[in-house]
């Protein structure tokens, strides 16, 4: 007998039908002999419908009610969950993030899961209960309710893998696995078998929003592997776990677009030292994540300094920017909200040359120009203007042959 997590996401739960298939799924696995947790996220569209209630009334709610106001979207889904295995005949109990002991810190709207106490988990599954638990949120210390940032259901279903040690972690979507592009983009994706953590980390944070970068982080750490699977048929999924061992891999495996970026340029900045460190401890404070950096060559003492962030950041960017330029003597601040970053990625990369050339040479033939670059051992990623980028991506997926099968890649 194991131990299996199964996560359904909010398309795979988002009527009472679909909520009977996946309640039949974890039934299976139980009726297999196994102890089964099932991680529900809210269904459809809600944990948006919620903002938006909040949002016709106050521009900006306060973060801890908005928390309380988005963990009810999450509530509702292990309710109907349960009721739905009830009524295939089995017995079920489901548990808000607090009652299934999952404690975070007190950053509403991106808290971490900081300690997940499974007593009461364990009671229920022992005493013979599918237990199913509510993603996305926890409590902190002062017993507030927390939500741990969208897409959150991942990460809870992972660390509950690790807490209870389980065997299998399930994440059931909509899709049949990881594909070497968004499929709803690019037609000719490819499914892909298997994974390794680090290069769905870098996808998942370059864009490819099939699995949370948190959750996979997790998986990573505390080595669980895990299955990102379709709910509405039996097709395997993609099986990821550390491929780093093996000894023949790709050099490409997928290719992202990430149009939730913006850029911003402070012209005219005097270059002396110390400048990036005062704009970008300023831009931090206002916790900010900043992506990519590009600074050029400096003319007659001055420089021009672009970086790039999430778009909900960019006014809060914005401000801390144009607030710097006037302290710094800067001549002044642009913005473009135009952009996006479209990324290739593999492990192969690391003992494979030739890539960048090949990525920006497809990128030429399409007449699409580069405006910031960045690579790591394992990624490359180029702004590019937003109007062409799907179209950019189409040609990337295309010029490493993502299309075809690996073994008859050139
Ligand atoms: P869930 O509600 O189950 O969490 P999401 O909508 O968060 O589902 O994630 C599934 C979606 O991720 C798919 O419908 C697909 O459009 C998108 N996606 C983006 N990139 C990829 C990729 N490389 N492989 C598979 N799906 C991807
Ligand atoms: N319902 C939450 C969201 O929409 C969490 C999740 O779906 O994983 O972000
Ligand atoms: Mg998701």
């Amino acid at each position: 007998m194991g131990l299996l997590v199964q996560k359904f996401g909010g398309s795979s739960l988002a009527t009472p039908e679909r909520v009977l298939r996946a309640a039949g799924r974890a039934v299976a696995r139980f009726d297999a002999g196994d102890q089964v947790v099932v991680v529900c996220s809210a269904q459809g569209d809600w944990t948006d419908r919620l903002i938006g209630l909040a949002e016709e009334i106050h521009a900006q709610p306060s973060a801890r009610e908005l928390d309380m106001l988005k963990a009810v979207g999450e509530q509702m889904s292990i309710a109907l969950m349960a009721i739905a295995i009830h009524k295939l005949g089995y017995e079920a109990i489901s548990l808000t993030g607090p009652q299934a002991g999952i404690r975070t810190d007190s950053f509403h709207g991106k808290a971490k899961i900081r300690t997940i106490d499974t007593g009461r988990l364990r009671r229920e599954l022992d005493g013979g209960q599918i237990v199913i638990v509510a993603g996305f949120q926890g409590v902190d210390s002062e017993d507030n309710i927390t939500t741990i940032g969208r897409g959150g259901s991942d990460p809870t279903a992972v660390a509950l893998a690790a807490a209870l040690g389980a065997e299998r972690c399930d994440i059931f979507t909509d899709v049949d696995g990881v594909y070497t592009a968004d499929p709803r983009i690019v037609p000719d994706a490819r499914w892909i078998r298997r994974m390794d953590y680090d290069e769905l980390l870098e996808l998942a944070s370059l864009g490819a929003r099939v699995m949370q970068s948190r959750a996979v982080e997790l998986a990573k750490r505390f080595n669980v592997p895990f299955r990102v699977r379709s709910s509405f048929n039996e097709s395997e999924g993609t099986l990821v776990t550390d491929l780093a061992g093996e000894i023949e891999y790709v050099d490409v495996r997928a290719a992202a677009l990430d149009a939730d970026q913006a850029k911003i340029t402070i012209r005219h900045v005097p270059d002396r030292p110390g400048t990036a460190a005062t704009i970008f401890s300023e831009i931090a404070r206002a916790t900010v994540n900043v992506d990519m950096i590009v600074q050029n060559v400096s003319e007659q003492g001055r420089t021009d300094v672009s970086f790039t962030v999430g778009k909900a950041d960019l006014s809060r960017a914005l401000s801390v920017a144009e607030e710097l330029a006037g302290r710094l003597g800067a001549a002044n601040v642009e913005s473009d909200e135009n952009v996006a970053k479209l990324s290739v990625i593999g492990i192969g990369m690391r003992s494979h040359s030739g890539v960048a050339e090949r990525m920006f040479r497809a990128l030429a033939a399409e007449k699409i120009n580069i405006q910031m670059i960045s690579t790591s051992e394992i990624k490359i990623s180029c702004v590019i203007e937003a109007a062409g980028a799907e179209q950019a991506l189409l040609a990337v997926h295309r010029a490493f042959e993502l299309d075809k099968d690996e073994s008859e890649r050139s």
